[in-house]
């Protein structure tokens, strides 16, 4: 017997919930990609990109998903042989270090775990330590989606700062964050920051965003080599980005996301960020209420530093996977796996799962994925705590 018929939800983190509006706009033959509306169209898209993260700098559009932005960034700014400082606080963290690694960067890693957040102290010492300077850019997650830690990106500009001026840039992995929990790339002094289409911006996988200021682009002006595709600079011209995909545009992703922004824009970019913060809180508040009485564990315990697009849960292994297997075959909600989270007593992190709160997502949504976590936890017999549906509701109920 099962309850699953309807419309399935799928609350992971990402690939997030695509609205019918953009679904509608993508459903089209393919447009002549030389003239008319699809060119007149991808113009206006670098303006309201921009307006979402908050910058005046300018924004370089990938066929890619979060990892070739992450190569992206890597190709403009820094040169093989040359240093970066990755701080990581979750799998994401790591997975970028990778990629460094992998284009012959030295990387020099300051690893905080999966649940307390980048230590601007470490950074500034690492930085004071590199007295030569061959440190060109501190790399970190704003969100790291496999820890839902949220990291403080305006603290570690301060850190860099503290050092009386060390010039390395600040570059920022906000492919979980933008578009879901506040991000300030100019006021908070990042120099780089990093999107992907299947999360806050509420696409399919498909495309990248670098976003980079007057101090990257200098940065990119330095070097004597970069790769044709990845090279940001004609991407950023607004007149003639068009015909710089290296290839053919990706067209329906960009009708796509000519309806993504129009959705977050009607809005308001500080409205969609307080419904991604009245949601979480939501959340936090239903799994401290289960955790009062079981096992159920937030796995990050300061509130400062939780993500509003994602929360990463524990529970006993093997509940995480048993619950997430009878929610999706008798509720119809998928939730995520943990990720990066096995640990010697957990080998294959059944104890983790993760619920995506990200983009396209409402307040009966949210309290649907708690109901059926509900209905889980007393189905398998998962000792929980009582009250957290009452207390999610009162969140939202809350004036
Ligand atoms: C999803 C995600 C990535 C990876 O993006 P892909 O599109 O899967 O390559 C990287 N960093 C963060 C913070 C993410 O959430």
């Amino acid at each position: 017997m099962t309850d699953a018929g309807g419309r399935p939800y799928r609350a992971i983190p990402g690939p997030s919930v695509v609205p019918d509006a953009v679904l509608r706009a993508m459903h089209r033959a393919a447009p002549n990609i030389y003239e008319g509306e699809i060119v007149d169209l991808t113009a206006g898209l670098i303006p309201d990109l921009k307006r979402v993260a908050r910058t005046e700098g300018d924004v370089a559009i990938y066929i890619a998903n979060g990892h070739g932005a992450w190569e992206a960034a890597l190709a403009n700014t820094v040169a093989p042989g040359e240093r970066v400082l990755v701080v990581a606080t979750g799998r994401f963290g790591h997975g970028w270090a990778e990629i460094a690694q992998a284009r012959g960067l030295e990387v020099e890693l300051i690893d905080c775990g999966t649940r307390t957040p980048a230590d601007p102290a470490r950074v500034e010492a690492a930085l004071r330590a590199d007295t030569d300077g061959r440190i060109k850019a501190v790399m970190a997650t704003h969100v790291d989606t496999a820890s839902s830690l949220r990291n403080d990106i305006a603290g570690l500009r301060h850190a860099i700062d503290a050092t009386g001026g060390h010039p390395a840039l600040l570059m920022a992995d906000c492919i979980a964050s933008l578009g879901c929990d506040r991000f300030e790339m100019d006021d908070w002094g990042a120099d780089v920051a990093v999107a992907a289409s299947q999360k806050g911006l509420m696409l399919p996988p498909g495309l990248g965003f670098v976003f980079f200021n007057d101090r990257a682009a200098s940065a990119r002006a330095r070097l004597s080599v970069v790769s044709k595709y990845w090279d940001w600079v004609p991407r950023a011209a607004p007149e003639r980005f068009y015909q710089y995909f290296g290839g053919t545009a990706p067209t329906h992703h960009l009708y796509g996301l000519r309806a993504a922004l129009d959705i977050i824009h009607a809005e308001g970019v500080e409205a969609v960020w307080d419904r991604h913060e009245r949601l979480a809180h939501a959340i936090w508040a239903a799994c401290e209420a289960w955790g009062q009485g079981g096992a159920l564990r937030l796995n990050i315990a300061d509130p400062a530093h939780r993500s509003r697009a994602v929360t990463a849960l524990a529970l006993n292994p093997p509940d995480a996977t048993r619950l997430r297997g009878w929610m999706e075959q008798h509720t119809g909600v998928t939730l995520g796996i943990g990720l990066g989270m096995e640990s010697a007593a957990d080998p294959g992190a059944d104890g983790a799962f993760r619920i995506g709160h990200m983009g396209h997502v409402n307040a009966h949504m949210v309290l649907g994925v708690l109901g059926a976590m509900e209905a889980g936890m007393q189905a398998l017999d998962i000792v929980h705590g009582s009250g957290a549906l009452a207390a999610a509701a009162g969140v939202i109920a809350a004036p």
